[in-house]
């Protein structure tokens, strides 16, 4: 699942010549689904407009189009244009194992029946709790992983085709794009567009292209070293 930041009303952040973190989000994003799928993956996007969604609506489509994973793009911003450079996130911490929506996500996810098959027979279950904390770990651990592979590869890919670009590094964030839903989710923050000079970038096609391309590698090598899927060419 690619979800492009913002939408609609919410425009994200401003950048250089009244550029829209919202419009950059979405003309990146488009180009990951188009070239996955052109590779084969199975896509979907949260949104292909310039529609206003809840941060709760992304991870529920992600959930109901069983996703294997979410990438979320954004651009950043800062008070400085000095500022520059790429980062991608990974959860810092998930909802809580036990809360009433986790537990739900959770029978979602594995069906109720399922979970009653294997012994757990009501939410304050311990089977559930330990099954929850399993799953957290596994979204925590495989999201990390997926994190740095996309990161790793837009790096090079952009260095490769367009020049140097600043690593500003794989953090940790406690966005909730990333802590909803039991699913491997990152950010990647694509460029500042309150640099010139990222915002002359990420306006211009071939660069989103680059970038895209950079994710879609990313993507592929945690497919490749993580996952026993294949693709559904
Ligand atoms: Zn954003």
């Amino acid at each position: 699942m690619i979800d492009a930041g913002h939408g609609g009303i919410e425009r994200g952040a401003v950048g250089v010549g009244g550029i829209l973190e919202k419009e950059v989000a979405l003309d990146v994003a488009k180009r990951v689904a188009e070239q996955l799928k052109a590779q084969g993956y199975d896509v979907a996007m949260t949104r292909d407009e310039d529609a206003t969604l809840s941060l709760m609506t992304r991870s529920a489509k992600a959930a109901s189009y069983q996703a294997d994973l979410l990438v979320s793009v954004h651009a950043n911003s800062s008070r400085s244009s000095d500022v520059q450079g790429i980062e991608t996130y990974f959860p810092e911490c998930c909802i809580e194992p036990m809360s009433h929506s986790y537990v739900q996500q959770l029978k979602s996810l594995v069906g109720y029946d399922d979970l009653h098959y294997i012994g757990v027979r009501s939410k304050n279950d311990q089977k559930l709790a330990y099954i929850a904390e399993n799953i957290r770990k596994i979204k925590m651990e495989l999201s990390k992983k997926l994190a740095f592979n996309i990161h790793d590869q837009v790096l090079k890919t952009v260095q490769k085709h367009k020049g140097a670009i600043v690593d500003r590094k794989v953090r940790k964030g406690p966005f909730a794009v990333l802590v909803q839903g039991t699913r491997p989710a990152v950010i990647v923050e694509v460029g500042y567009i309150t640099s010139e000079t990222e915002a002359s970038r990420l306006t211009d096609s071939s660069y989103c292209d680059i970038l895209a391309r950079g994710i879609v590698n990313g993507i592929g090598a945690y497919v490749r070293a993580h996952t026993q899927k294949r693709k559904t060419a």
